[in-house]
């Protein structure tokens, strides 16, 4: 596999590169050509300019290409407007297709059908790399269905952009299918001679607490924890709602946790309404954690991504990266995360729109990353014992201001969760048994019953069923051994409940009423089963040996609620089936 990459300047230059490319092809044995196209100008008479002198230069050879917010060219950021790759591979059994198709919301579906077909039909398939038209078009659709494609076979590639992100046109393009403003192109990759390794690299670092996206809508995220998205930004941040918002918060992007793996989402604008409306679609009810980046943290882990490229010898690297990371960078520091992976392969790629990248089954929408495909065919060709490292400037060993306050800041907030834990723990557990305090159980049992008002009254039962349990005859065992020794028995009862019910009844709860009496909530259970849960509630209790106290009893009474009826009348309900065990000589189980 050999690669050369250029930039146009105009359709001379380009030519002679053309010549130059055809003489090497004349003399190698080449199996088949590839050129990609990434460029910043829409321009129609230039794009088609450079797609005839292919054809007409280099029949046999393919191309496909986009426009892009910027290209990236042996490792850099490109000046030129135009950056042209022309892949060349070696060897005989590997085969190339390209395919395109037009892609809105109502294609989405079928192209990604049309994709998985082809893929099945051609078992050498290994890799496919999109170029693809977004638009501000919800892309969920597509990437669930693409992931329904072969498994193992990689997936990568980019959202096709313009020069000015706030303008929003695009293309694709590609041998045989022409130029299209609403499409999606795929180059299939493959043989047994080929090998792809594809990663995603971000370097943002999560911040802060989790949050819950409460309401959002494909791009539009409307809610965090309830409240307005944009309060998050002013509350923690300050940053204020003005033209620098959107380079403002890219240094605090969310990560949200989709598909097993974490996404980052950054706000493009934000709204009058107090949304946010994000680079892509984040989904309802998702946890959510902003994020931070900063230069240091971020070259760092792009170091150690290139380090595991590395491992696998590339002959070439395709790197998508986000637009968003030229504008975090700038374009004079850009380059600084790409071009390590130069000094391993030719390097090359765009700035994207949203990278798409395979992670496991899954076909993820990324933003705000780097996706790197590395190719390469053959065996690896390991030159000596040369290892990959980033350049000397990039490796001060430096650990930044913010990485520290972050790591600050994110320390004491698991310290405060975890306090907070413990408190809402606290809160409704009983000290002595830990059991649910008798307000937390009666909280539980009143939520309970509200699940059946709207019933008929006396209709039937719909089966929540509490048992009440009271030790019996305890004063005596106070009285004769002391307090000590009673509290162990109350923690022995405390430890059959807990046993016996999350054995019996895992849905059920167990709380001490107070004293030496104790209530059983069972959700979804009828009388019946809870008076047998009772029996064995009453029976494990009284086979227990207390080493000073001996064998205790314990008197239950049990009742399920009727539709209609409030917590307190189930309450006195089981309360007077209690009593009724104690009246008919204790040591029972009573069901009213
Ligand atoms: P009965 O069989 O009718 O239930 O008789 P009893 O003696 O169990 O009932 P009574 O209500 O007369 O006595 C309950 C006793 O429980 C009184 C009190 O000293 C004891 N008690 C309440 N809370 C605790 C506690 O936290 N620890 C200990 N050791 N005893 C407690
Ligand atoms: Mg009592
Ligand atoms: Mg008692």
């Amino acid at each position: 596999m050999r690669q050369f990459q250029f930039e146009y300047v105009n359709d001379t230059e380009f030519r002679k590169e053309l010549t130059k490319i055809r003489q090497w092809c004349r003399a190698k044995v080449v199996s088949n050509v590839l050129f990609t196209i990434f460029t910043e100008s829409m321009d129609r008479t230039l794009i088609d300019g450079i797609c005839f002198a292919i054809d007409e230069m280099l029949p046999e050879a393919l191309y496909f290409g986009c426009s892009t917010n910027g290209n990236i060219i042996n490792g850099k950021k490109s000046e030129c407007p135009v950056g042209i790759t022309c892949t060349i591979f070696e060897y005989p059994s590997t085969h190339l297709e390209l395919l395109q198709y037009k892609l809105t919301t109502k294609t989405a579906v079928a192209v990604a059908e049309n994709l998985i077909r082809q893929v099945d039909e051609k078992p050498w398939v290994k890799a496919v790399e999109l170029l693809t038209t977004i638009r501000g078009m919800s892309m969920t659709a597509f990437c669930e269905n693409l992931s329904r494609v072969r498994a193992g076979v990689s997936i990568f590639g980019g959202g096709a952009f313009s020069s000015d992100m706030d303008e929003n046109v695009a293309c694709v393009f590609s041998k045989g299918y022409g130029f299209m403003e609403n499409g999606v192109a795929f180059a299939l990759i493959g043989g047994e001679d080929f090998h792809v390794k594809t990663m995603y690299i971000d370097g943002w670092k999560p911040l802060g607490r989790e949050m819950k996206v409460t309401r959002a809508k494909e791009s539009i995220l409307y809610e965090l924890d309830g409240k307005p998205a944009y309060d998050t930004y002013y509350k923690y941040l300050h940053i204020k709602n003005d033209e620098s918002f959107f380079q403002n918060t890219l240094e605090f992007p969310f990560f949200y946790h989709h598909n097993g793996i974490d996404i980052l989402r950054a706000p493009i604008a934000s709204n009058p309404d107090g949304s946010l409306t994000m680079t892509s679609d984040i989904e309802e009810n998702v946890s959510t954690r902003m994020a931070y980046g900063d230069p240091w943290t971020i070259l760092d882990i792009v170091r150690e991504g290139g380090e595991k490229i590395h491992q696998f010898y590339p002959e070439v690297i395709t790197i998508f990266s986000c637009a968003a990371r030229r504008t975090f960078w700038g374009n004079e520091e850009v380059s600084k995360e790409s071009m390590p992976f130069q000094s391993m392969a030719p390097t090359s790629g765009f700035y994207t729109s949203s990278e798409f990248l395979r992670t496991g089954i899954h076909v993820n929408q990324h933003n705000v990353t780097l996706v790197v495909a590395a190719m390469r065919e053959g065996e690896p060709s390991i030159k000596g014992d040369e290892v990959f490292s980033m350049t000397e400037e990039n490796m001060t060993g430096k650990v930044s201001m913010i990485n520290r306050l972050a790591t600050f800041t994110e320390a004491a907030t698991d310290e405060l969760e975890e306090a907070n834990r413990k408190l809402s723990e606290m809160a409704i557990t009983d000290g002595l048994t830990r059991l649910l305090n008798r307000k937390e159980i009666q909280h539980r049992i009143s939520r309970g019953t509200k699940g059946y008002v709207g019933k008929a009254p006396g209709s039937p039962i719909s089966g929540l069923s509490l048992i009440m349990l009271d030790i019996d005859n305890f004063k005596k065992v106070n009285d004769t051994y002391g307090h000590k020794i009673g509290d162990e028995v109350l923690i022995g009862l405390s430890n059959v409940l807990k046993n016996t019910i999350s054995s019996l009844a895992p849905g059920g709860f167990t709380g001490r009423w107070g004293g030496e009496e104790f209530m059983v909530m069972l959700p979804d259970c009828r009388a019946d089963r809870a008076g047998e849960i009772a029996e064995e509630l009453r029976r494990h209790f009284s086979e227990i040996e207390f080493s000073v106290a001996g064998h205790q009893t314990v008197s239950l009474g049990v009742t399920e609620s009727i539709s209609g009826e409030d917590a307190d009348t189930l309450c006195i309900r089981v309360d007077e089936a209690l009593y009724d065990a104690k009246a008919n000589g204790k040591n029972q189980v009573v069901v009213k």
